[in-house]
């Protein structure tokens, strides 16, 4: 569903992906980690073209990304994208959040957008949180109506940006929750996370970047128990 071949990034002097080779099948489910700085963001935003890319290819569904217009679009609202902050619309409700853009970007009608927006409410249990604002909402609570939000594009693929990285504890079980039901459903997903216990039990593999780098493509069990190389080791051995 999602390829890349051959992608490579500068910022300036920084070569911030190196070589990317990767493909992503339709329902897979892929978390990607690595250090601090490894290139994990730049990567998820060059897939909805949040970054453009200097050479290679990126194709969705075999379709090269379009770099502008109503195509670039139609290309954010195919492949979801939820961030670290919630980024949800301050002065609007819970509902209108979630029904705006299939409005706007899809042309949907209003009557249609607003039920299909209360069922995606009530699949991450907050439909009796419709008709509040993000500032009454616990963290926890926001990051999963953002994931509502992308949900109501009827995305092919969904791109996670350390999406419990900004909640306390207690509200990380939640969000992971509703993102490991989604992955049964059989969205594909990639998934930047620092929390392996979701790589181990929903992933189907794990790629591990360092320096901009690919470094290890791997079923999450072989990459646990035996990484090959020693910066994957390396890494684990910090976080584990
Ligand atoms: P983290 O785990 O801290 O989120 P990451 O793996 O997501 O790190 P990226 O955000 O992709 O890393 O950044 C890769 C490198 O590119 C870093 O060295 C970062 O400082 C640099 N970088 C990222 N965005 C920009 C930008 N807009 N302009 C210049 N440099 C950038
Ligand atoms: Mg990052």
């Amino acid at each position: 569903l999602i390829v890349l071949s051959g992608v490579n990034k500068h910022f300036g002097q920084l070569h911030v992906l190196k070589d990317i080779e990767l493909t992503i099948g339709r329902g897979e489910v892929v978390v990607v980690i690595g250090p601090s700085g490894s290139g994990k963001s730049t990567l998820c935003r060059a897939i909805n073209r949040l970054e453009p890319v200097e050479s290679g290819t990126i194709t969705i569904d075999g379709e090269p990304l379009p770099a502008e217009g109503r195509a670039l679009a139609r290309l954010r609202a195919d492949v979801g994208m939820v961030f670290q902050s919630f980024n949800l619309f301050a002065h609007k409700t819970v509902l209108q959040n979630v029904m705006l853009a299939p409005v706007k970007v899809r042309g949907r009608g209003k009557a249609e957008s607003e039920r299909h927006a209360r069922e995606l409410l009530e699949r991450v249990g907050l439909v009796a949180h419709a008709d509040k604002y993000p500032a009454q909402l616990s963290g926890g609570q926001q990051q999963r109506v953002a994931i509502a939000r992308a949900l109501a594009m009827n995305p092919k693929a969904m791109l996670f940006d350390e999406p419990t990285s900004a909640l306390d504890p207690e509200m990380i079980n939640e969000v992971l929750e509703v993102m490991r039901q989604l992955a049964e459903e059989g969205m594909t997903m990639v998934v930047v996370t620092h929390e392996m216990g979701f790589a181990r039990s929903a992933a189907h593999r794990v790629v591990f970047m360092a320096d901009g780098r690919i470094i290890e493509d791997r079923v999450p069990e072989e990459f646990f128990t035996a990484p090959e190389s020693e910066r994957a080791k390396d890494f684990l051995s910090k976080i584990l």
